[in-house]
Parts: C-alpha cells; structure tokens; sequence
C-alpha cells in the first residue's frame, strides 16, 4: 500500500548523516538501492541525490519490520529513525556514512517501481543504447549523477566569474535567420511566413557582435548551439558554448580574463592551474606536430626535411619537394620492433588520410632495414639521421606530399603511436593556446576562398595588404585553446569596419547582392560606430568530458543524442500529423528508406 508525504520533513540528504548525529532522529527520503536481509534483520541501503545510507529495520520495531520486507530495488520510500554507530567491523570504508547506520523507527513507501532493464550501479555493461533508453534510470547512477553535479558548479562559477569581471548575462534568439557559412543549419519552417524559415543558431556570433554595438561592453551567456552535421565520435548536434564578447579589446585581453576563466573551472575539479598558458603560433603547431590542435603532453615531433632532401635520387621525395611540398619524418624511438602488421597498420592510417603509402626506415644492428634504403645516398642518411635523432632500434617514417597532407598524416600517426607506445600520460593537463591561424583557405570543391575561423574575424593589420595579393598568406587576429590535443575553445578579434567586412565578403566569392542579402543587418551595424571588438566560445561539454575523464561526451549531458543524431528515450526526431504539416505549407518528397519499408 503506498502512502502520502503528510506532514513529514526531509531532515538531510542521506549521505550528510555522520557520526555527529549519533543518538539524533532523523527523516530521509529516496530510493531503495538494495535490501539484505540477515537472520531477522533487514538492511536497506538508501539512495539519494548525495549518496547512500544504510538503514537496520529491527526484527522488533514489528510491523516496520514486516513491510521492509516488501521492499525492492528502486522503491521510493521515506524513513524517520535514530542514528546509531556501526558494531564494530561492519563499518563500511568506501562510504562516507559508513560508520553510522540509521535504526528505523517509521516507513513511509511512497511509490513501488516495476523490476527494472538494469541495475543502478556504477559497473555496469549495459549496451549504451539501453542506457539511453532508460536514461532517466541510467541518471540514477552515482557517476553520471556525480559528473552532472560537478556541470553544474562549473555552470555557476563560470557565471560568477564571468560577472565579476563586468560580463553581463544576454540571451539571443533561438529562431534566428539562416547564413550558411560553416556547418549545416537546422531549418524550422515559418508558419506565418509560408515558405520562409528560421535557422537554429550555430552560435550566436553576430547577435553578440552587435550587443557589442549597442554598446553592453561585455556579453556572456551559456548558451545551445546547434549544427546539422555528420556526427563524430565526440560531437552532438545540439551542444552547450560557454559564449562571451568583449568590446575595446585585443587578443592579449580576450586571453587575459578567459586563462582566469578557465583556472575558474578547473579549481571546481580540483585542479590548480598556473596561466599564463603556454602559446604557439599555428605555423609552429602545424610544423611541429602535424595538426592545429597539439596534443602537448608527449614528444614525438615532426621533423622538417625539405631542404635537405630536395635533391634526393629517391624520387618520392624529390617529387615533393619540386612542386612545392615538403618532406618530414617522425622518429619513434626504439620502434624498430614494430612488426609488419604494425606497419601494415600504420600505412593503412596514413592513406586514410591522403598519404599516397608511407616509407619506412627502421634502424638496426644491421643497418638500414628499409624499402627505400637503397634509393638514398650515405651523405642523405647521415642527414635524415642528424636531423631526426635517429638511433639504433629507432623507427623513421616519413610523409613527402603537400604540406597538408603530410602534416596531417604524421600528426595522425604521432597520436597513434603515442597511444599505442603509451607515451601520453593520463594524468595532467597540457594547455596551449594557438594563434596566428591563416585567414582563409582554398576550397578546392567549390573553387572559392572560405574562412577559416568564420568570415567576421578580423585580418592581422600587417597582413592586410596581401590580402589581394597572397591571400593564403593573411593571418588571421584568431586564437584556439587547446587542451591535451582538444581544442576546447576558439575566438577572434572581429572585424569592425564595415568598408572592411565588405571586402572579405567579396573575397569569399559572395557577392554584394548576395551579401546584403544575407548579412545587411551586420553592414548596417558596422556603420554606426562600432567599437573594436573580440570575443571566444568554449564548448562545455567537451571541457566537462576532459575533466572528467569520461570516455563519452554523451556523459556529461543530461539527454544527450545518439551518433545518428536521435533521442532513444523520448524516440525523436518522429513523424508529425500531415495536419500539422499542412499548416507550415510543407510536403515530405521523399519518404526515407525505414517509412517506405513500413
Ligand atoms: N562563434 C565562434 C564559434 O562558435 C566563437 C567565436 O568566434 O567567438 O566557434
């Protein structure tokens, strides 16, 4: 029989009885974690929000005791008892209640619960898929609950810091108009406006441009953003930016208060950081590791042979090199054991991304155990071993392409081999923010210039005038935090000239018509006094993952979406009513494939 509340009071959480309430009689309230019962006594341990207690229903406290033994797993009750000490040697030390229990003197059961798809603990090997399904029973779990606590006070000291230092909380549309440039919006038909739509922000970037122009000085806001595309092991189509804006500053200042920012965080975890953090210019990043966003917690560096090697009789590399590539190898220190498949393995990674094959050296009592051994000169090797710090059991492999593509396909293998050599260690957190990014990049596909942070960041002034004449040379005012290879954050001084925004629109390859089209709002702002101006988005569910260790960034977000972009717990997105369809005027042409089968 289930009861009322009535009148009772929670007096704490379970998990605040302590040794300082022996004698005390208390009222608790949550779930039944697990009920045992030995020899006439029955022990229940009780779960809330904070932790478990354990409660002792005497065989005497009669009819208490009877209805304990009803109980399961997941039944929700409410207790009023007196705190005892634990009899010796059944203290419990893994608990922080475990050496106090609470002798029940009164049940409430609030609710029962059906038998449940799986157990609340934190062990579990439940398919994930289940787990999202039941997400509400999978939040149960002291680790979710805990990772999902800790959000929340990164939340709120974010908020705290953030309006210490002058920042202001402003909320900007959901509903906002679409401008693809970047990642694929989420479209959501008008129906006051037939045939016209609202765009889902993928971030609320020139809403925080232009509070800039109205003057609010400092913005910030946590905030959902949302991009419609492939998902990648950590992404999710609606995710969480801490979003901030900063009027008459430069980028020292943006990284000024955002180190303060995120040392803010981090002590939530536990952790002391030390900023300044280190920085590194995208050229050097590139170079020295293959990839923008370092993983700096290991060597294993990329290697520059471009010069030296140019001339080589090893056609590969000569080839590089004349049309303007470059030539680099990684040294893996006593990697000569790699076995075939090893290599088989690593080859297969490098033509993943791009690689043509990759050369091998391995370096051994022998000599040069290598396929491309025979086509280098003594005075090449003596060079390739000067520079690589080469030595005997070492490995080389080397990447000679496009310097996009050998960079990417050594940066990958670096991570690779680190983790599979375990050079990356798991404690620790190796900051680096990078700077300097190139401006704008040539998409090959649509033959146009795109940018490459997006098309509001502002040029370096001493780069301004190659901007017609070396475009890919202009560097852009933009900075990246990255952390432990994670790029974790991103920002840029903005352009904040109009004359000057026009001008990259044009070299965008987007026309004035179609300029004004889709961002005449922002020209016309830029033209009403407009402040310097910069700013930067984290994304928090990716911080919350690193400082959590999580391997899942669907863990620290409460209803996260599947890889396939959907929620399995309340089965969206779903068919809607052709009614409901009528009234936004929109028709589905094509049925997907699961419709058609139906
Ligand atoms: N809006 C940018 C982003 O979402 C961040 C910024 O430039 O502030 O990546």
């Amino acid at each position: 029989m289930l009861e009322r509340l009535g009148d009772w009071k929670r007096s704490s959480y379970c998990a605040e009885v302590t040794a300082a309430d022996i004698g005390k009689t208390v009222t608790l309230m949550g779930w039944v974690q697990r009920r045992r019962d030995h020899g006439g006594l029955i022990f229940i341990d009780l779960r809330d929000r904070a932790g478990l207690v354990q409660l002792v229903f005497n065989p005497d406290a009669g009819e208490v005791h009877a209805r304990a033994h009803d109980l399961r797993s997941e039944f929700v009750i409410a207790v009023k008892g007196t705190v005892g000490e634990r009899p010796v040697g059944t203290e419990n030390p893994f608990l922080k209640t475990g050496k106090v229990e609470v002798v029940a003197k009164e049940l409430k059961v609030l609710n029962d619960s059906a038998p449940l798809p799986f157990m609340i603990e934190d062990d579990t090997d439940v398919a994930e898929t289940t787990r999202l399904k039941y997400r509400y029973l999978d939040l149960r779990r002291a680790a979710l609950q805990k990772k999902l606590l800790l959000r929340h006070r990164v939340a709120m000291s974010t908020r705290n810091y953030l309006a210490e230092n002058g920042f202001i909380e402003m909320e900007t549309p959901v509903l906002t108009k679409s401008t693809p440039e970047g990642a694929r919006d989420f479209l959501v038909p008008s129906r006051l406006t037939p045939g016209s739509f609202f765009a889902l922000p993928q971030s609320p970037q020139l809403f925080k441009q232009i509070l800039m122009i109205s003057g609010f000085d400092r913005y910030f806001q946590i905030v959902k953003c949302f991009r419609d595309e492939d998902l990648r092991a950590d992404r999710q189509p609606e995710f969480t930016q801490i979003d901030a804006e900063m009027s008459f500053v430069d980028r020292e200042d943006v990284i000024e208060v955002m180190e303060g920012l995120i040392k803010r965080i981090f002590e939530e975890a536990g952790a002391e950081l030390k900023p300044p953090f280190p920085r590194m210019t995208y050229a050097e990043a590139v170079g020295r590791f293959g990839v923008d966003n370092p993983d700096t917690r290991f060597g294993l560096e990329l290697k520059d042979l471009t010069d030296s090697l140019k001339g080589s009789g090893f056609k590969v590399f000569a080839d590089a090199a004349s049309k303007g590539g470059v030539i680099k190898a990684l040294c893996v220190k006593n990697g000569a054991v790699f076995s075939r498949k090893d290599l088989d393995d690593l080859t297969e990674i490098a033509v993943s991304f791009g690689a043509r094959g990759l050369a091998w050296v391995k370096i051994t009592e022998e000599g040069w155990q290598s396929p491309i051994a025979k086509f280098l000169s003594d005075a090449e090797k003596e060079t390739i071993v000067a520079i690589s710090g080469a030595e005997k059991g070492d490995l080389l492999l080397f990447g000679a392409d496009r310097a996009s593509v050998a960079n990417t396909v050594l940066g990958r293998l670096r991570l690779n081999i680190g983790g599979r050599l375990g050079l990356i260690p798991k404690e620790g957190y190796n900051f680096v923010w990078i700077t300097e990014f190139p401006m704008l990049d040539y998409d090959e596909a649509e033959k146009r210039f795109v940018a490459v942070h997006h098309p509001f960041t502002a040029p370096m002034d001493e780069d301004l005038d190659k901007l017609d004449t070396e475009p890919l040379k202009v560097r852009a005012k933009a900075y990246d935090l990255v952390l432990n290879g994670s790029e974790i954050g991103g920002g840029s001084i903005r352009i904040h000239r109009s004359d000057i925004q026009a001008r990259i629109f044009e070299k965008l390859g987007i026309a004035k018509e179609e300029a004004e089209l889709r961002f005449g709002f922002l020209l016309d702002a830029l033209k009403f006094g407009t402040p310097p101006h910069g700013g930067i988005a984290f994304g928090l569910d990716r911080i919350m993952s690193i400082i959590t260790g999580s391997e899942s960034i669907r863990d620290v977000i409460a209803f996260p979406k599947t890889q396939k972009g959907t929620d399995l717990m309340s089965d969206a997105p779903s068919a809607v009513d052709q009614k409901q369809l009528d009234e936004i005027f929109i028709r589905v042409a094509r049925k997907v494939e699961k419709q058609e089968k139906a």
